[in-house]
């Protein structure tokens, strides 16, 4: 009886491979999902735009072919598309220096990410926990691209090879995975250096908006309660009732951020409220300890309403003239898919696919 034995590639670790040598890139997506939320804001999109202003050639897609791990209706999808763009847009992203553009519309993406199923370990992606907390109880239901997810994610990033990859918190393990796949495939073609091994950026104000009504879950746009999150498309008076009714504890606010460790909602409270006025959050306790919530909440909803006004308005502005959005991202897409075509035709070359 003989064994039956997966070839895999020979192993030659590389000693001391060369490192990428490309131009410093930045990348990110937001899924086309729904609603976005103070936590896209917070942990995405505002940083985006620093990171554009920092004079950094920033990609920013709309991740619709990420959307579809889970049911998305067909008849709204596209307009979830451009709502995505409008809040790039809106939140100070400016198209003629940054590239935005939907994902599905440049096929490289799809075809990178075959190569990358190929290259990357079923071992990997079984410890990955976002899978875990959104496949549930209900695994073999799940769809099999939202199990592969983050291997489309490291195609979207190598891609463009980009060196920097702004998220929030919740994404860290997938841009772990990216760079274990890179390695693998820069080592088993013996390509060293041929992809960068992305730079996570994770650490900012708000890394991890966690839910109005549960402070142990992050907050999303695919919670099915409205409750939990302030969408961007809020207006004043919804926000301030969703933070009246956020959940809290009846504790004054302490001096000491040590001391809202076991009190999750009231950090989050705080964490927001500090990024949302630039301020540390020990800042904020100095401001209001030894107050309550009864206190503390409308500051927080005045606070909010100014920073998310100007956003909401000009998103709405935006939206009413889809004619726009569609230009961004169609000129967005022949950008990208003028950077990423040449990529993927050498991935396939270095895998040694059929070329006339
Ligand atoms: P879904 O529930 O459909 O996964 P989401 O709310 O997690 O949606 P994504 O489109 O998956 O949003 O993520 C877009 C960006 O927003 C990513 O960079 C992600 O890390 C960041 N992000 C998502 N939720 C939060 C949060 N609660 N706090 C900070 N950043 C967040
Ligand atoms: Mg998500």
């Amino acid at each position: 009886m003989t064994d039956t034995v997966t070839p895999t590639a020979p192993q030659s670790a590389p000693q001391n491979a060369p490192a990428y040598e490309g131009p410093r890139r930045i990348l990110s997506g937001i899924q086309a999902s729904g609603a976005l939320h103070l936590g896209n804001y917070l942990g995405a999109l505002k940083r985006f735009t620093e990171l554009q202003d920092q004079g950094a050639p920033c990609f920013l897609f709309v991740a619709d072919m990420h959307a579809i791990t889970v049911w998305q209706d067909p008849a709204k999808l596209a307009d979830q598309t451009r709502e995505i763009a409008a809040a790039y847009l809106a939140s100070g992203l400016d198209p003629a220096r940054s590239i935005i553009f939907p994902q599905s519309a440049v096929r490289a993406h799809a075809d990178l990410a075959w190569v990358f199923n190929c290259v990357a370990r079923l071992g990997w992606l079984d410890r990955m926990t976002q899978f875990k907390e959104k496949s549930g109880k209900h695994k073999e239901r799940s769809s099999v691209g939202l199990y592969t997810y983050p291997v489309l994610q490291a195609a979207d990033i190598l891609l463009y090879k980009a060196t920097e990859v702004p998220t929030g918190e919740d994404q860290k393990q997938h841009l772990e995975l990216t760079r274990d796949i890179a390695a693998k495939f820069n080592n088993d073609f013996g390509v060293p250096g041929f992809f960068p091994l992305p730079e996570p950026l994770t650490q900012g104000p708000a890394p991890r908006v966690m839910s109005l009504r549960d402070g142990s879950a992050k907050m999303s746009k695919s919670d099915p309660s409205d409750q939990s999150r302030i969408n961007l498309t809020d207006d004043a008076d919804t926000i301030v009732a969703k933070i009246r009714k956020a959940r809290s504890d009846a504790d004054v606010l302490p001096d000491t951020l040590e001391a809202l460790n076991d009190r999750p909602e009231a950090k989050n409270l705080v964490t927001i409220y500090a990024a949302l006025a630039d301020m540390t959050r020990e800042q904020v306790l100095a401001q209001y300890a030894g107050q309550g919530f009864g206190a503390f909440k409308p500051a927080l909803a005045e606070r909010a309403v100014e920073a998310m006004a100007p956003v909401t308005a000009e998103m709405r502005r935006l939206m009413a003239d889809p004619a726009e959005i569609d230009r961004v991202l169609k000129d967005g897409a022949e950008r990208a898919s003028a950077i990423a075509d040449p990529v993927v035709d050498e991935v396939k070359k270095i895998v040694g696919f059929w070329r006339a």
